[in-house]
């Protein structure tokens, strides 16, 4: 039995949850939860907006715990070892995107709290094949949300060949944010943090950003129209992206991890003119997962974060929906083993 907190229906508190996970396989790996990061969405699933939730859901993506059980054709993982989950947890592996080594886009694809129960309970049982090794140099606590977050903001950088000497900006400074202007500095990029909170720039500066332009000033906007070889936006919220989108040099790239809630407006001209183009990216692949912890131990890039106890996790959404966190909310397993 694994005991989890489950949210019973669209936007409803989350309330203690037990369930029976699925009969064992040989290649599942059960993993003791040590902490859970809390991703925004989360959120999202949580209140329904993407209208694929279903209840009971038990939230909880960026999972870090230790091994304590493993199948007989487990390879890599050892009993003890501390391992991490993030929103992908499953994939076919067998059809021409999975062989090609990106199984985010498989159409069998199981994703962690959308297709399954997540990571906010005491267990979990995953497939080995998406479940990775956390580096013994990172904090494990503040390595949690390197599997969602972390993930998502590093894979854009390889999959649009993003590096020095190139010009780099994240828009938006939060949980997302925070990490891709350490991944940007890491990778030898100039660095712009654009953001509406003018109070983040000593943050955002020793995250890495070697310049700050806040969204209020737009004179400081306007001045750096046709600047940046990347664009990295990391917000939720519609911001004027036609407008936005004449920061980028020709052949620059406008690409999306957060999802503004109404469609983006862009002129046309402004892409064929200069070569220009709109991408996005979800999450990552296994390889650049598995690359994407490496790289963080090696240039010492961690999540700032908050731990609460997972106890706690309904105040910790109330606090997210805020915006104050600085900058991931960690769940941390507390009263499963009183
Ligand atoms: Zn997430
Ligand atoms: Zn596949």
């Amino acid at each position: 039995m694994i005991n989890a907190y489950a949210v019973p229906s669209a936007a409803k508190p989350l309330e203690s949850f037990q369930y029976t996970p699925a009969p064992f396989k040989d290649e599942d790996v059960e993993i003791s939860i040590d902490c859970c990061g809390l991703c925004h969405s989360d959120l999202n699933l949580i209140d329904n907006d993407w209208k694929n939730s279903k209840y009971p859901l038990v939230p909880g993506h960026e999972i870090v715990g230790k091994v304590i059980r493993k199948g007989k054709n487990v390879q890599g993982l050892e009993i003890g070892q501390l391992v991490g989950v993030g929103w992908q947890c499953g994939a076919c592996l067998n059809c021409e995107f999975c062989i090609a080594g990106d199984e985010t886009v498989c159409s069998s694809k199981v994703r962690t709290c959308v297709d399954r129960y997540g990571g906010f309970a005491d267990k979990i049982v995953v497939d080995y094949h998406f479940v990775y090794p956390i580096p013994e140099d990172l904090d494990p606590l503040a390595a949690a949300p390197l599997l969602c977050a972390g993930i998502t903001v590093y894979t854009p950088f390889k999959l649009y060949n993003v590096q020095a000497p190139q010009s780099v900006a994240i828009i938006g400074i939060g949980g997302l944010g925070h990490l891709a202007l350490q991944f940007a500095k890491a990778f030898g990029c100039d660095v712009t943090a654009i953001s509406s909170s003018p109070e983040k720039e000593q943050e955002a500066r020793q995250f890495g950003a070697d310049h700050f332009l806040s969204l209020n000033e737009p004179a400081q906007i306007k001045k750096a129209f046709n600047s940046f070889d990347f664009i990295l936006s990391t917000v939720h919220a519609d911001l004027d992206w036609g407008w936005l989108g004449q920061l980028l040099r020709p052949r620059g790239k406008l690409c999306f991890v957060g999802l503004p809630q109404n469609d983006i407006k862009i002129p046309v001209r402004l892409l064929v003119s200069g070569n220009r183009s709109i991408c996005g990216n979800g999450t990552g692949s296994r390889t650049y997962m598995m690359e994407m912890l490496q790289f963080c131990a090696k240039h010492q890039i961690e999540a700032q974060i908050e731990v609460m106890p997972m106890s706690q996790v309904n105040e910790a959404i109330k606090r997210l929906k805020t915006g104050k966190p600085r900058y991931r909310i960690v769940l941390t397993k507390d009263l499963f083993r009183k």
